[in-house]
């Protein structure tokens, strides 16, 4: 059982966060706790307080912490070689590109391309998708010759470098920045209209914006509270796609890996409609912990837009990051964690549903990507109070409470989740 926190911060927390605030600069706010270690579900902070944690690292630590196969994977990897650069390649890379082409059935030709993170795989992306973009001058010539266009969704999520920036739709972190990358353009989410007329200013030659090159979206709009799409938008955004030889970039960076009880979200006919997009870009959960993301490119003609030189990245699949991958992937399919993801998912939304909390107006998300709407808006001190009842969950928005446990999460930490859950007093100030 966690042990239940009776002051909010120990001593060494208090004198660890002290300097941590010295040294670092404050773009996260000061920090909860300082962790020291943790194993399965559940973590410590350096006080010795025991959490059960249901953040997992932002969607991260598919396997919870210390997982012995994965443990195992990356010792042994680090004691073999752990870096290469891009001059020479290892077999956990090779291997690891050809099993996400795979998981993710794109079709022959599909290649992978591998980054560090969430915003490296979504700028593979958008610089992908600017080639393609260029390509269709040639294909479109009454359209072409002006820059190609991307479209990106309102409260759409996709990073924090200048590129990823661009296509994220937050005013307040995107707004300091600019000006970010020209022509990308944000329509309102689940509205086919306003879709409809981002690619109808198309236009011919010198009225029209020009050409677009691609859509680029969440199917879970994570960070804007895990909200999904209408599926039949997403068949319509394919739809417009097609029409306009767009491509549809879907950004599952969160949603992928099992996260949502598939290897990818839009693999769930009740996300997507059944589409399937042209680029796949994914990070967080991949490597169980391990920095890494990427791009998978579906087909071969997208994928050879890419030569030498057209991108890149020091780091990009090394050796120790893939076997920390392969070694998360290997463990998800053999022991069965997106059937876990999935009814784990439900039992979690049940529970919810039907513990009794006033504060909770509902929950929504599939698989293990869930969140709470509450009543009103008093996520960060409903955090505050389940991490101090040594419950990890997160303050996604002010009025929803994120919840993405691993993907090994038990029956019984459901419940026991649930059992703190139910208690969040209904009577908490607003954030
Ligand atoms: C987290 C996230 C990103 C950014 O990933 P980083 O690893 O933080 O760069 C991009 N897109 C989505 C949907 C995310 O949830």
């Amino acid at each position: 059982m966690p042990t239940e926190n009776t002051e909010t911060l120990g001593a060494k927390d208090a004198e660890w966060l002290g300097k941590y605030t010295k040294v670092h600069m404050n773009v996260f706010g000061t920090p909860l706790r300082v962790m020291d270690h943790g194993q399965g579900t559940r973590i410590w902070d350096i006080d010795g307080n025991e959490y059960l944690d249901f953040l997992a690292g932002i969607a991260v630590n598919s396997l919870g912490y210390a997982h012995p196969a994965w443990v195992k994977a990356v010792s042994e990897q680090a004691a073999k070689v752990a870096h290469t650069s891009n001059y020479f390649a290892t077999e956990p890379q090779i291997e690891l590109a050809s099993k996400l082409v795979g998981l993710a059935g794109a079709p022959e030709g599909s290649h992978v391309y591998f980054g560090n993170s969430g915003a490296e795989g979504n700028e593979a992306a958008i610089k992908l998708a600017k080639l393609y973009g260029r390509t269709l001058a040639g294909a479109l010539p009454a359209i072409g010759g002006k820059p190609a266009r991307i479209i990106a969704l309102e409260h759409g999520f996709h990073g924090r470098t200048l590129g990823a920036l661009s296509a994220t739709w937050k005013p307040v972190i995107r707004k300091p920045f600019e000006p970010l990358m020209p022509a990308i353009e944000f329509v309102p989410a689940n509205d086919r209209l306003a879709l409809y007329e981002a690619f109808a200013e198309t236009g011919l030659g010198k009225y029209g914006k020009g050409p677009v090159a691609a859509v680029i979206m969440e199917l879970i709009q994570g960070e804007a509270g895990v909200r999904p799409l209408d599926p039949q938008y997403v068949r319509h955004v394919r739809q417009m796609c097609d029409i306009n030889h767009a491509l549809l970039i879907i950004d599952e960076v969160q949603t992928g890996i099992g996260r949502t009880g598939r290897w990818f979200a839009f693999q769930r006919e009740d996300l997507s409609g059944g589409v399937t997009p042209d680029i796949v870009t994914f990070a967080k959960g991949v490597a169980g912990g391990f920095p890494m993301g990427g791009m998978i490119a579906f087909g071969a003609q997208l994928s050879a837009l890419f030569t030498p030189g057209s991108h890149g990245s020091t780091f990009a699949g090394n050796p120790l990051g893939a076997a920390a991958a392969l070694a998360t992937l290997d463990v998800i399919e053999h022991d069965h964690l997106l059937d876990n993801a999935e009814n784990r998912g439900q039992q979690l939304r049940e529970g919810i549903a039907s513990c009794g909390n006033p504060l909770f107006a509902g929950v929504r998300g599939r698989g293990l990507l869930n969140a709470v709407q509450l009543a009103h808006p008093c996520s960060h001190a409903a955090m505050n109070w389940a991490l101090e009842h040594g419950l990890i969950i997160n303050a996604v928005a002010p009025d929803a409470l994120r919840l993405a446990p691993p993907l090994i999460v038990s029956e019984q930490d459901i419940d026991e989740a649930v059992g703190i859950l139910a208690r969040i007093p209904s009577d908490l100030p607003d954030d």
